[in-house]
């Protein structure tokens, strides 16, 4: 299922599988005056191609590897003749794509091998210039794209939530943190981010979180400090952990959140 909807020439696809006509887990992709930002999963490529032939597609980045924002890569790349540039760390990963669990495989498909370009620190791209940033946290190789005269931020999954409470094992929430204030430095007026859409105003959002994010890790090494261990931390934190865990083997939860400030 696709969802369309527009924020200024930003065009926002908004895409998940359908499973009985509901759509539980969705992802996003960007389109600027030709720029496509991120390729969605595998399992939206066919329709997200169907959108975008009309439209005109001359380049495609990614943000990171992961296969909600490279699953199209290789056919959209294929049947618009264009170009993938993608983080330098992203490269390899694309090109054979690592193994994903089960819920994984469900929800966003395995995507296709690609090949992409490295991109560098700055993108001349269809009429836009954009800064690239190292945004790690969520993983490594992450970069967001900022647009400095629209004052434009694309930050792929750097910006979740402002309330974050689940991570995934190879998330690192003090990275995070550090991207989070990397982020208002910039001073950015729209975040466009995978899970949420458009931000705006963005910095009092980033602010919120950014506190947010301090407090948590104040309270979790303060119980760190105490002797308590990550599962006693959740049930003091939290009071229960997060029903996502069965469903994502133990991919997401409160737990991993709490570990990713412990690391
Ligand atoms: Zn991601």
């Amino acid at each position: 299922m696709i969802e369309i909807s527009q924020h200024g020439p930003v065009t926002r696809f908004r895409l998940g599988r359908e499973v009985m006509g509901k759509v539980q887990y969705w992802t996003s992709c960007f389109l600027l005056d030709g720029l496509l930002i991120d390729t969605g999963c595998a399992h939206t490529a066919k329709e997200l191609l169907a959108e975008l032939r009309p439209r005109g597609v001359e380049l495609i980045v990614n943000t990171h590897y992961h296969e909600d924002h490279v699953g199209g890569n290789a056919l959209l790349s294929k049947e618009l003749n264009a170009p993938i540039l993608a983080p330098e760390a992203s490269l390899p990963l694309l090109a054979e794509p690592p193994w994903i669990h089960q819920h994984r495989q469900l929800v966003w498909g395995d995507p296709e091998p690609s090949r992409a370009q490295p991109l560098n620190k700055t993108l001349e791209a269809c009429g836009y210039s954009f800064q690239v940033h190292h945004a790690p946290g969520h993983c490594d190789d992450q970069v967001m794209l900022f647009e400095p005269n629209h004052k434009w931020l694309f930050c792929g999954d750097a910006f979740i939530a402002e309330t974050p409470r689940t991570a995934r094992p190879e998330e690192h929430y003090n990275q995070c943190l550090q991207t989070h204030q990397a982020m208002a430095v910039l001073l950015p007026q729209v975040l466009f981010c995978s899970p949420l859409g458009a931000v705006e105003p963005a910095v009092p959002a980033l602010e919120r979180t950014i506190d947010y994010l301090q407090d948590m890790r104040t309270r979790i090494m303060d119980l760190n400090e105490q002797g308590f261990t990550p599962e006693q931390m959740v049930q003091k934190l939290f009071g229960r952990e997060s029903k996502l865990v069965v469903f994502t083997e133990g991919q997401f939860s409160y737990q991993n959140f709490v570990e990713a400030f412990l690391k």
